[in-house]
């Protein structure tokens, strides 16, 4: 048997980290198993379903890695097929037509509810022979009056459900919308799915789907109902918590592997192993390793494993993605310096690319003022015969490299009678316009002689006359 995963958003609010879960463990699972992983848009309810979600689905989808084998396929794209399965199930008489009015069901509750029984369609309409006049019918489905539906889960093991409890279910509303438990079951059926990865708020759904899928012929899949993520705070996540687009997590620095790894490690674990690529994930992940529990989000963690992959990462590739971050501060990364150089030196000093990046904008454009502090402290009277002495030694330096900047500033610092960070200071302040950089050395090597002078020059004139 092939495996064939499917992740099956609602484009109703935008793809968030709860949702990247599910798709990775059905993406994760599929590439473990050498089987297919499905794509699907689950945009039957036209109201709420936007296109800049489905956007934010494909584009997210795609920064992440989690490249479909099929699909996307659209839901609102097989309203057809689901009358055929409609009109065979009413000629079979797996499912009937239903002409109760809002006011007769609203009765029926009522009563049911003072007998303090579970409200439930009694399936009044079951055993109707003719249409009701001038009343447009909804079509459900005869679910079975008798035995359990067991849902092996697994993650949660079994699970039963008494059909008593299940009620007759709307399949095709009065406008003639099919209805979503129904549409679900259809294409996991049309589909092939062998395996049903989602989160554990459908849980409740599985029964009616099952006995749906065996109205069709078929046996129910493997299902896994994944638990909630949790805010930091233990409560349900939401947007307070940023629960945003997916799309966010690119913005604000992140790497999708990082990501990834985050979410894997939400709920699943490997004996005590933090940090997995992508490969790792394909070779060890499994199902049943999921945790039953809840598990809550932790940014720092995130945080932690995004510089983790950042110092592991392609530095080309990093590079790539530092220019992007760059673009979105306006800077200009064409003139130099050499971009895969600026992340050798800054890869272990940031917990994201949008950090990277802002400490970054000085390799590119002159800063346009001093840090207050850093340059009351630095910029002073005493240090100006050492930037003086700098900008000399440096103007006739033969090798622009680090180790050769490096024995220049040792040796000023030497002459001086100084330690080393009395004149790596002042300059770092000259050149970066702040107290922290990447070691001095390399920093200078990359920001070429021409712009070191020049900004030494100005700092110079900036404690010749403070502005
Ligand atoms: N469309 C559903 C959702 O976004 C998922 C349905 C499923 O996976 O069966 O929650």
């Amino acid at each position: 048997m092939t495996v064939r995963t499917r992740f099956a958003p609602s484009p109703t609010g935008m793809l968030h980290i709860g949702g990247v879960r599910t798709a990775l463990f059905c993406w994760l699972y599929a590439r473990r198993h050498g089987g297919q992983f499905i794509l699907r848009i689950e945009d039957t309810d036209r109201e709420r379903s936007t296109p800049e979600a489905v956007q934010v689905i494909l584009d997210g989808m795609e920064w992440l890695g989690l490249e479909a084998d099929e699909g996307p396929f659209y839901q609102t794209q097989r309203y057809e097929r689901y009358r055929e399965v409609i009109e065979q199930w009413l000629t079979e008489g797996k499912a009937y037509h239903c002409y109760c009015s809002r006011e007769e069901l609203e009765a029926l509750r009522n009563d049911q509810l003072s007998r303090k029984e579970k409200p439930r369609y009694d399936g009044r309409c079951r055993h109707r022979t003719g249409p009701r006049e001038g009343v447009t019918p909804v079509v459900r489905f005869r679910n079975p009056d008798e035995g359990e539906v067991v849902v092996n889960d697994a993650v949660h093991g079994p699970t039963v459900f008494r059909n008593t409890e299940l009620d007759d279910l709307i399949i095709l509303r009065s406008d003639g919308n099919p209805t979503y438990n129904f549409c679900v079951t259809v294409d996991d059926w049309d589909m092939r799915i062998t395996h049903v990865i989602r989160g554990d708020d459908h849980l409740n759904n599985t029964p009616r789907q099952i006995n749906m899928l065996r109205a069709l012929g078929g046996e129910p899949p493997v299902y896994a109902h994944l638990p909630m993520i949790l805010g930091p705070d233990g409560a349900k996540l939401s947007k307070r918590h940023g629960a945003v687009s997916v799309l966010q997590y690119r913005e604000e620095g992140y790497l999708p592997e990082a990501l990834l790894n985050y979410l894997a490690r939400l709920g699943w674990s490997h004996g005590d192993q933090e940090i997995f690529t992508l490969e790792d994930m394909c070779q060890l992940f499994d199902i049943t390793d999921v945790n039953k529990s809840a598990a809550a989000i932790n940014p720092d963690k995130l945080a932690w494993l995004n510089q983790q992959h950042l110092m592991r990462a392609d530095e080309a590739r990093i590079a790539r993605e530092l220019a992007w971050q760059l673009a979105r501060l306006e800077v200009d990364t064409t003139a130099g310096p050499d971009l895969k150089g600026v992340v050798q030196a800054q890869k272990e000093r940031a917990k994201t690319l949008k950090e990277m990046a802002a400490n970054s904008v000085f390799f590119f454009r002159e800063p346009a003022w001093y840090e207050d502090k850093a340059a009351r402290k630095n910029l002073t009277p005493e240090a100006r015969p050492l930037l003086a002495r700098i900008r000399e030694v440096l103007s006739g330096l033969d090798d622009w490299s680090a180790a050769a900047i490096h024995a220049q500033i040792e040796a000023v610092a030497e002459q001086a009678g100084v330690g080393l960070g009395k004149v790596a200071q002042p300059v770092r302040v000259a050149v970066s316009g702040g107290s922290v950089s990447p070691p001095i050395d390399a920093t200078l090597a990359l920001l070429g002689r021409e712009n070191v002078l020049k900004r030494l020059d100005r700092a110079i004139a900036h404690i010749d006359s403070p502005t």
